[in-house]
């Protein structure tokens, strides 16, 4: 009897330059024909070194397909090869079945997704002046105010994330301007850091959302200090004060007493892989939001659960991004699919002109009045532009080769 099944034949992977951390396009083949995408950063060895495990396998499975190989990822590039795989199978498992992939995690129960806009620090005033004065934040306040995707929440970088902290003489002690870096802010430094906020806020005001994103690397006393002191200012939330971006670990208890000891919302989660990393994190209500990156958590399943984990604790849920409208779409359909704890995921694109352009066969522009339109054709809803991809691609990187 012939094998009626569709099996999995080559995995591919490609590596754009002029992008943030390396991205990688993944591409899966099928004997039927069939190839799913999904997206990855950092290094393409850990993508290649899963191609072995799943051949011969059925995409349309997609967990028994990730039982065999989501043991093989980790922290950063081991698990961003494990959910570039992941969103492949889901792209292809709906182009299978004729279905968005939110339609194989359940439906979709909003009829569009929120996205926030990434905003990085100030931007200067004069050439070669600083972007860590509140004159230069309130510029790039002002300016993403104005871009055409009209978004309804900014996040800025202040503290240890980027380099505000550092631009204050005598702002913090032991800091190095290293990434990640630890240390204690000092009150300067606290008075400067809520300088930047509140020239901020004074131009977004109260009808945008401000999220700050302050680390990784505060000391704790400093943390709670820092939160305390953005009570006033309502911001969405304060992000990665102790751990986070490029941390191997996550502090749970010290998060519960961070979160504990103010009102404002605290964030934390863009470098933990899979939802075991999260569990104490929710369970013990430790952080307010969490913020898996479905690049690096494990994919678009994973980032789902997640979610509803979360809910069932009271924890809202704002998931990291920073890559191709690869991951965007899958962040598109995680989001379509998950529960009302949902806030808005994040586009950290806004200053690169052919970002859109690598995908075709979809509504565009990406994001209008703050929000990405949910694509209703098979899988992931997208095709690669081949022509555009080629522009982009590092050197001596070759088209799937
Ligand atoms: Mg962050």
């Amino acid at each position: 009897m012939e094998d009626a099944t569709m099996k999995i034949v080559d995995l591919k992977a490609t590596v754009l330059d002029d992008v943030m951390h390396n991205a990688i396009i993944v591409r899966v083949d099928t004997d039927e024909g069939i190839s799913g995408y999904g997206e990855a950063h950092g290094l393409k060895e850990p993508i290649l070194n899963l191609k072995r495990f799943i051949i011969g396998e059925d995409p349309t499975d997609v967990e028994r397909v990730m039982l065999k190989i989501r043991h093989r990822g980790g922290y950063k590039p081991w698990g961003s090869a494990v959910s570039a795989v992941e969103m492949a199978l889901w792209d292809i498992a709906g182009k299978a079945a004729g279905l968005p992939v939110y339609k194989l995690l359940g439906g979709k129960v909003r009829d569009r997704v929120r996205v926030y806009c990434d905003c990085g620090a100030g931007v200067p005033l004069e050439p070669g002046g600083s972007p860590y004065t509140p004159e230069a934040y309130a510029e790039k306040a002002r300016r993403r105010l104005r871009l055409p995707q009209k978004f309804t929440i900014f996040k800025f970088d202040i503290g240890l994330h980027g380099k505000q902290l550092y631009s204050v003489p005598g702002g913090v002690l032991e800091a190095e301007g290293t990434y990640p870096d630890r240390g204690h802010a000092t009150e300067v430094g606290l008075k400067a850091e809520i300088e930047c906020v509140k020239a901020i806020k004074e131009v977004l005001g109260d009808k945008v959302g401000l999220a700050l994103d302050c680390g990784p690397g505060q000391t704790l006393p400093a943390a709670i200090r820092l939160a305390k002191a953005l009570e006033p200012f309502n911001v969405m939330w304060a992000e990665d004060l102790l751990q986070g971006d490029y941390s191997p670990f996550t502090d749970v208890e010290a998060y519960k007493i961070l979160t504990q000891s103010t009102s404002t919302p605290t964030l934390t989660g863009e470098h933990i892989y899979l939802r075991y990393g999260f569990r104490d994190l929710i369970e013990k209500r430790a952080v307010s939001i969490v913020a898996p990156d479905v690049m690096d958590v494990g994919g678009i399943a994973e980032t789902k659960f997640i979610a509803e984990l979360a809910d069932l604790y009271g924890v809202l849920i704002a998931p990291h991004s920073l890559g191709l409208p690869i991951s965007f779409m899958a962040n598109v359909h995680a989001a379509a699919a998950m529960p009302k704890n949902f806030i808005a995921f994040e586009f950290h694109m806004a200053d690169n002109p052919w970002w859109e352009d690598i995908i075709k066969g979809v509504e565009k522009p990406l994001i209008k009045d703050g929000y990405a339109a949910i694509p209703d054709k098979p899988g992931l809803g997208f095709e690669l532009n081949e022509k555009e991809v080629r522009k982009h691609l590092a050197e001596g990187e070759k088209y799937f080769e």
